[in-house]
């Protein structure tokens, strides 16, 4: 699309985030909630739906939801309750799925992206539905019916609903990538969007620059990465653009987003609210939340992400270094274990997004699959600091550290890699070398004085790296004279 007809559009996001909670059963229901069993597993009779049963509500759920909206900037209501929401789906045996409707666990937050407030209109508590495994997908013979696993069926989910406050796909992304940090870091969720434990519901709406009224939205499912994201936002700007150019209007529907065609394609007409029938959920009390459990659970509330970025450009971090660490938390709280031992952040930096982080990105790693404990790496920058070895040498072996769980002064006693830093051995090697190299040393002499580094690499290579680098600096220079 030309851009100057984009330009003439402004675009309106608003995100729907669910989180799926990390409580060990179910939001009403004894079951477990791990992934990958055997389907039907956990399926009690509260979970199937059966007459009679009651659903009992899972305290740590609650918690979580709490710990989220605190951790949103959201008000924590002293009350809310549970509705039902009537639909008909085979992943849904109760015909109704228990949700929050006006009364939500979480209202009113925000979250700063990037130097911008994104409003968090609530966050409410709910179920997951089962899942259905149509033929022909995953092994599943034939093409012409469906299973149906109710395993994840109860599950906890936490639906974060913003404002239409974004006006990019890049805000949109940014919004999306922090939430998923805040909600790992506080351990509320695993953020996984490719295994679905966080999905996302795009809104999206075009209108002319400088109007105030919004355009018809539509809500596109079936976003699960991060660039799917962006992708779909892109492609549904440009399709309601040329729908208004064209002088048609939006319809209000939801779309799914088809990541291998590259496209949105129209799923069902939406739903307005009055459609599901909400009603208060007869078999649950309203929830009273005394602001002494909210306090004692801010109290609990672990470093969250912008203040780790904080944190760590104090100490002397870019910008962007911080938040690449951030971004991958498991370096991050290796990193943190490895200044509480008293390291050096710089020198820590340096390895952790150098040579640590290229190695785990080639093998797919996490840095817990490694066999590099934090005490290993500080003893490593202690030799460094101390000048018994160089750090090239620690670059060196910082790979086998993280291959076989050696020890840094081992490798360095089994090698004979300590720094040489005798000053006269150097000097008699910078001699070697200034002896070996006439016409180098009668060039330099004759004012390419840039050869410098030539002589000092020959030292570097005829000591296997070992010299102290200011040291053979210094040397060479005085026995070029
Ligand atoms: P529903 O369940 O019907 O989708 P919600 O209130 O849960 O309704 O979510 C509506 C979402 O759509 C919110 O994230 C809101 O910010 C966003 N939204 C509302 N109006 C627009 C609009 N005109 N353009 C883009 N997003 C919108
Ligand atoms: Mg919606």
């Amino acid at each position: 699309m030309e851009s100057s007809i984009r330009d003439k559009y402004e675009v309106v996001i608003g995100l729907e985030v669910h989180a799926q909670l990390k409580t060990k059963s179910k939001i009403f229901a004894p079951d477990g909630t791990e992934f990958g069993q055997e389907p039907n597993s956990e399926t009690s009779p509260i979970t199937l739906g059966m007459p009679g049963v009651l659903p009992v509500l899972n305290k740590e759920a609650v918690n979580m939801g709490i710990l989220t909206g605190l951790a949103l900037n959201c008000t924590i209501p002293s009350r809310c309750k549970f509705d039902r929401k009537q639909y008909f789906y085979p992943d849904l045996p109760k015909g109704y799925q228990i949700s929050q409707y006006d009364e939500p666990i979480c209202v009113g937050g925000y979250l700063n992206i990037k130097g911008k407030k994104i409003g968090i209109t609530r966050a409410h508590l709910e179920e997951d539905a089962g899942k259905l495994v149509h033929a022909g997908a995953d092994g599943i013979a034939g093409s012409s019916y469906s299973l149906v696993d109710l395993n994840r069926a109860g599950t906890p989910l936490l639906e974060i609903v913003s404002e239409p406050d974004m006006r990019s796909s890049d805000e949109a992304r940014a919004y999306m990538e922090e939430l998923r940090n805040i909600v790992r870091y506080i351990g509320v969720c695993d953020g996984n969007l490719e295994e679905g434990s966080m999905r996302c519901d795009a809104n999206i709406s075009v209108m002319p620059k400088g109007s105030d009224k919004f355009g018809t939205r539509a809500e596109i499912k079936n976003v699960n990465s991060f660039s799917a994201l962006q992708r779909a936002i892109e492609y549904e700007i440009e399709r309601q653009i040329e729908i208004v150019e064209e002088g048609g209007e939006v319809v209000q529907e939801t779309r799914l987003w088809d990541d291998n065609s590259r496209e949105t394609r129209s799923m069902r007409g939406k739903e307005d609210a009055h459609d599901y029938r909400y009603f208060p959920e007869p078999d649950l009390m309203p929830l009273e939340i005394s602001r002494e459990w909210v306090e004692d659970i801010r109290s609990k509330m672990p470093e969250l992400p912008q203040q780790k970025r904080d944190r760590y450009q104090s100490l002397g971090l870019s910008e962007y270094d911080a938040s690449v660490i951030v971004e991958q938390m498991g370096l991050a709280l290796f990193f943190d274990k490895v200044l509480e031992l008293g390291a050096t952040p710089k020198i820590a930096v340096n390895f952790i997004m150098g040579e640590i982080a290229a190695y785990l990105k080639e093998e797919k790693l996490e840095i817990t699959d490694t066999k590099l404990t934090p005490e290993n790496l500080v003893e490593l920058i202690a030799l460094i600091e101390k000048n018994t070895i160089s750090n090239n040498i620690g670059k060196q072996i910082i790979i086998d550290m993280m291959k076989d769980g050696t020890s840094a002064k081992e490798i360095v006693e089994k090698r004979g890699l300590s720094q040489i830093t005798d000053e006269s051995a150097i000097k008699e090697i910078c001699e070697k070398v200034v002896a070996a190299h006439p016409n180098e040393v009668a060039a330099y002499k004759g004012g390419k004085v840039q050869l410098l580094g030539f002589f000092v690499g020959q030292v570097m290579k005829e000591t296997k790296g070992r010299a102290n680098p200011k040291a053979v600096n210094e040397l060479i220079k005085e026995v070029l004279g």
